[in-house]
């Protein structure tokens, strides 16, 4: 986690409507087909595409068939979040419907994750319920598992309240997500671990205040590895969601002190960060979800990687210099 400073600054990029169009015009433009091949060796590695594999569900679907190949899992993410109209949120509900399809149709494995605020929480809190179910009614008898993503904490209350609501209703192919920096979270955890659902846990993205969140970096891994430890002995198949080897080591050491066994919980990373740490787990025969995040509004998922880690400023950097030559 990088200081909060420049998380926030990053977040305050995030936000740049002209960044945004900028960014969306030109950095991914040298993996466009009329500019290049896209795969294999005539392909130069565009510093975009180290986090985001493409813009098409196609990009995303040969991504995860090059993960499957290597023993890990994936769960696709069509990028996007906070439309701010109905026909938008309706839009892309329409994608993901088609992003499903598609999935079903290419053989890989059926799992996604979706953002309310895409599917247009801030425009109608209604729509974005129905939207929602729209997808759960294609993708539940499909046997895809939808994980609903937690965004910052103006949407905790309400997602969770949607995500509770529909489990009541007897949606079961769903799961929710907890973020270790909010001091909400522990209590969040025990609820709805109580129901039965599965939990993925993180330490959270987004720059929040002292009055909902930790600030320190140690507090936030120290709420990590509290939640971490329930959700491993009595959670259900949770995911434990990050790059950290400290979080990951004391994880594995938990499971085997507690007699919990490898498939009773997943690893989960972000799409081309800590690949070695991802194969190692695979090759120590632990299970490893990769969220694969597709599509053209992909500028505010980069800059929160960006954010998170100074090192990929650096990568970005050279990525510009070497593809100017
Ligand atoms: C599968 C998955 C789903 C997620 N879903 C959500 C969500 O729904 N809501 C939400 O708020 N957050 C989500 N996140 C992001 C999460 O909250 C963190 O912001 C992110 O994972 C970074 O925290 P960390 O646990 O990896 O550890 P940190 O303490 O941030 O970092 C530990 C180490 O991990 C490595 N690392 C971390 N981030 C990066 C990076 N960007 N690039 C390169 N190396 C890195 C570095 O080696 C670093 O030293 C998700 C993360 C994952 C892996």
């Amino acid at each position: 986690m990088l200081g909060s400073a420049s998380k926030a600054f990053f977040h305050l990029l995030a936000q740049s409507r002209t960044l945004k169009k900028l960014a969306t015009r030109f950095a991914m433009r040298t993996g466009t087909p009329e500019r290049r091949p896209r795969w294999g060796p005539g392909a130069p590695a565009s510093f975009v595409r180290r986090f985001v594999p493409g813009e098409t569900v196609e990009d995303a679907i040969h991504a995860a068939r090059a993960l499957e190949a290597r023993g890990l899992t994936e769960t696709f993410d069509h990028l996007g979040e906070s439309v701010t109209t109905l026909a938008e949120a309706a839009a892309a509900t329409t994608d993901y419907l088609d992003v499903v399809r598609a999935v079903i149709a290419s053989g890989v494995e059926r799992n996604i994750s979706v953002k309310l605020t895409q599917l247009g929480l801030d425009v109608d809190r209604a729509s974005a319920v129905d939207h929602l179910r729209k997808i759960l009614e294609l993708a539940g008898p499909a046997g895809f598992f939808v994980r609903v993503d937690m965004e910052s904490s103006r949407y905790t209350a309400a997602t969770l309240d949607i995500f509770e609501t529909l489990w009541e209703h007897g949606y079961r192919q769903i799961g929710v997500v907890l973020q270790s920096d909010l001091y909400r979270s522990e209590e969040d955890l025990r609820r709805i671990n109580a129901l039965g659902a599965r939990i993925r846990l993180v330490k959270g993205a987004y720059r929040e205040p002292k009055s909902v969140g930790y600030q320190k970096k140690a507090d936030v891994d120290a709420a990590y590895v509290r939640m971490m430890k329930v959700l491993i002995t009595d959670g259900h198949y949770p995911a434990i969601a990050t790059h950290d080897p400290e979080m990951i080591d004391l994880a594995r050491r938990w499971a085997s002190e507690h007699g919990v066994t490898s498939d009773r919980f997943e690893f989960q990373m972000l799409y081309g960060i800590r690949r070695d740490l991802q194969m190692m787990l695979v090759e120590s025969g632990y299970r490893v979800r990769v969220y694969v995040p597709f599509g053209r509004d992909w500028f505010p998922y980069f800059m929160r990687r960006l954010g998170e880690h100074p090192a990929n400023v650096a990568f970005v950097l050279r990525g510009i210099v070497s593809e100017r030559r």
